[in-house]
């Protein structure tokens, strides 16, 4: 428990952006009192953000039956569950040419690191790797996200080459490219 309050302490949610195809009046929840919860991830909309359903910021109990039922609330899909859903991302990388005794390092070190980003914004997440004999291709629900991956696998694993593309539609996609080099 000790460990979990530890972690949290940095805990921040990113703003919730008015995306393509959301309701307008989606905008109620994210000024009133009320709460809205995902009923895939269980994240919560509360005061204009998403938090993990464990969040300090939510207060001690905060599914406890009778304090739920006291708030006002309702379910909502999450922007992150809901892009995942119609099949869309924000982030791509593409890891070319990996040297067949890195693989596993590369994959571990992609982990860990989306892994951190999430307990930091439960929005930010990886939405699938794909695995093929000498490449990974990856994308994620946050364009950043697939950036700052990049960047760390550039850093950590020096003998390699990243290009940046960003384009605009439908979403703001970043497209990432690591090729690493023989
Ligand atoms: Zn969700």
């Amino acid at each position: 428990m000790s460990k979990f309050y530890e972690s949290s302490k940095s805990t921040r949610s990113k703003k919730v952006l008015l995306r393509k195809g959301e309701q307008k009046n989606d905008q109620y929840w994210k000024s009133s009192e009320g709460v809205a919860v995902c009923p895939i991830c269980k994240n919560v909309l509360f005061k204009k953000e998403w938090h993990h359903s464990d969040s300090k910021v939510l207060g001690k109990d905060f599914f406890s039956k009778k304090e739920f039922e006291k708030k006002e609330h309702h379910f909502k899909q999450c922007p992150a569950c809901k892009m995942i859903k119609e099949g869309l991302y924000e982030g791509e990388i593409s890891i070319k040419d990996v040297p067949v005794n890195h693989k596993d390092e590369v994959l571990k070190t992609i982990k860990a690191f989306a892994e951190r980003g999430k307990k930091r914004d439960p929005q930010s997440r990886i939405i699938r790797i794909r695995k093929d004999r000498n490449s990974f291709n990856i994308t994620t629900t946050e364009n950043q996200m697939a950036v700052r991956i990049a960047k760390y696998l550039h850093k950590t694993f020096k003998k390699s080459q990243l290009s940046i593309s960003h384009s605009k539609e439908p979403y703001e996609v970043s497209r990432v490219e690591l090729v690493f080099m023989k």
